[in-house]
């Protein structure tokens, strides 16, 4: 039987990017050499304002300092609950600086969300903003481990000349620090190693399969890998300017974006939040070469009528990350920017990003069966499995579970031994994802394990459904459930969202459907809604459209 041990999908890849990655031991490590080669090359950019690769050195070293004076010690988790701001990359580097580790939280987190993971990771400190502060946070983080508060303005730093940078005389909440008035005053020099690749740098939080969300312990070597990995292969050129579609508190903005473009000597453009509007003038300002995002993000992109293939000329790879791209996306994004190819990658928090991506200058093929478009091909370094329920691999072409190893796969989760141990026997990641490779090595996503329809005994990949949803020209979004049924057991209901201006009857979707699929897996019911729900990453939130419908 041919295996994945025989590695097929390294013939995608020339003979020197196939080499082992060489990696520092953390991205902290890649981004001071950056800021020796290049310090004076801006290293964000945010709306008018830039900060150099030495001013961020200079303000993360300060902030270091600061938190050190203020008794965070090494190992200390300090959680930080940013949008897509330059503070975000500051209160980063500061904590790795001071030998801890950061906490990503989603701003749209309610209280109890937080409250669990303060507690749960122990932070000692938060960043958040002033809004925050005042709002909810100041009253969650007294009744958790927190000792320091500090508030970022997104108003802040956007513009090149802030006099409220230079001279720190902002007006935060007495209880709060202002985070540039942190990093200016500073503090003693600071005696701390640097961090060794084992160390966590981040606590990544993610509902995973179940359960409450749990804390993926992603060390600086995890990152360090993915960035230096990603680089290598996209060959972009120092001068390049990388767009953060996604949230830098996500797993894959944090990676793909940030980390590979600090360890790279690029500049990282920000803009606060995904606002279709501002990212197309974005790409107009600051000409980027790369960007990624979920596949959610460029549909709305698509859907601006403004949007023109001149926005999109800079681009010289784009990428779609994180959850499904339809094949129809694809095509629709290539139509309307001018050839522009839409590439997709899979990853997980507990890979630390990407996984499988397609390879510059490939293009992802589409299952003839099911019509699935490919994921990619597992990078250099990666070993992906595809396991069948007693753990045994199965042959190429076989759906089974997906599972990867790799320098990038955490060692666990925090305070979970249990969890951890299931999810990663022998340090193999069990990804939840059912998928299968074909013989040249590119990887497909079929579905998430749980959330497979099981309707008289048939089985119903709601992916499959969704893919041929996508392609009716009134449709703009989709997602697919098992609703229960007393006849079936469980049926197929889908709810989808139209494009602006668009019409179209339920029953003819269910027709339209019916003609191109089989009896078992046509949706029996068509809801339109305004808009589907999503999670802050732009994933299609089918739990709640499960929980609605049931
Ligand atoms: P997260 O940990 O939030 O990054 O979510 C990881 C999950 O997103 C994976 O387990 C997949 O279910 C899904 N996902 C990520 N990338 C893709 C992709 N390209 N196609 C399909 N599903 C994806």
């Amino acid at each position: 039987m041919t295996t994945s041990a025989d590695r097929p999908w390294l013939r995608h890849f020339t003979e020197e990017q196939r080499k082992d990655v060489e990696y520092p031991p953390s991205v902290l490590h890649g981004f001071l050499a950056a800021a020796e080669r290049v310090p004076d090359h801006p290293a964000l950019r945010y709306f008018d304002g830039a900060l150099t690769y030495r001013d961020l050195d200079t303000l993360s070293d300060g902030l270091a300092r600061r938190l050190a004076a203020r008794g965070f010690a090494p190992g200390d988790r300090l959680a930080v609950m940013l949008q897509n701001v330059p503070q975000f990359v500051v209160a980063l580097l500061a904590a790795w600086r001071a030998g801890g580790a950061v906490v990503p939280v989603n701003p749209m987190y309610k209280r109890g969300e937080l409250a669990h993971i303060l507690d749960d990771a122990g932070a000692a400190a938060i960043v958040c903003s002033e809004a925050a502060w005042d709002g909810y946070v100041r009253d969650t983080a007294a009744g958790s481990p927190v000792r320091i508060a500090l508030t970022a303005s997104e108003f802040d730093l956007q513009t090149r000349d802030d006099p409220r940078v230079l001279t720190g005389a902002r007006r935060p909440a007495a209880d709060a620090e202002d985070l540039p008035a942190a990093a200016r005053a500073g503090g003693p020099e600071l005696a701390v190693a640097p961090p060794a690749a084992g160390d966590t740098a981040l606590i990544s939080y993610t509902s995973g399969t179940s359960g409450r969300p749990k804390g993926a312990l992603n060390t600086h070597g995890n990152l360090s890998f993915n960035a230096h990995r990603q680089v290598r292969i996209q060959e972009l050129g120092e001068d390049a300017v990388v767009f953060a579609l996604a949230p830098l508190f996500h797993i894959t903005g944090m990676v793909c974006q940030l980390s590979a473009a600090l360890v790279a000597g690029h500049t990282l453009a920000l803009t606060y939040r995904f606002e279709p509007g501002v990212v197309l003038d974005a790409f107009r300002e600051y000409r980027p070469a790369y960007t990624v995002g979920p596949s959610t993000a460029f549909m709305a992109l698509l859907a601006r009528p403004d949007a023109t293939a001149a926005d999109f000329a800079s681009f010289r790879l784009i990428s779609s990350g994180g959850a499904p791209l339809p094949p129809a996306v694809v095509e629709a994004f290539r139509a309307r920017t001018g050839g522009l190819y839409l590439a997709n990658g899979y990853g997980l928090t507990e890979c630390s990003a990407p996984c499988a991506s397609v390879p510059p200058g490939s293009e992802a093929p589409v299952d003839p069966d099911s019509g699935t478009l490919a994921v990619g091909v597992p990078g250099p370094g990666t070993m992906v499995r595809i396991l069948d329920d007693a753990g045994a691999e199965v042959p190429f072409g076989t759906p089974g579970e997906i599972a990867v190893s790799g320098p990038m796969v955490v060692p666990g989760y925090w305070n979970r031994p249990e969890e951890s141990r299931a999810a990663l026997p022998g340090g193999e990641l069990l990804t939840g994802d059912v998928g299968f490779m074909d013989e040249d090595g590119w990887l497909y996503v079929v579905d998430r394990k749980k959330d497979m329809i099981n309707a008289s005994g048939f089985k119903v990949w709601p992916r499959e459904v969704e893919d041929v949803l996508y392609t009716h020209p009134a449709i703009r979004e989709a997602a697919v459930v098992g609703v229960p049924d007393a006849y079936r057991g469980e049926t197929v209901k889908a709810y989808v969202s139209l494009r602006p201006g668009a019409d179209a009857d339920p029953a003819a979707i269910v027709a339209y459907c019916r003609e191109r699929l089989a009896a078992y897996k046509y949706p029996r019911e068509v809801e339109v809604l305004g808009e589907l729900p999503k999670t802050a990453t732009g994933k299609i939130l089918r739990r709640e459209l499960r929980t609605t419908a049931g």
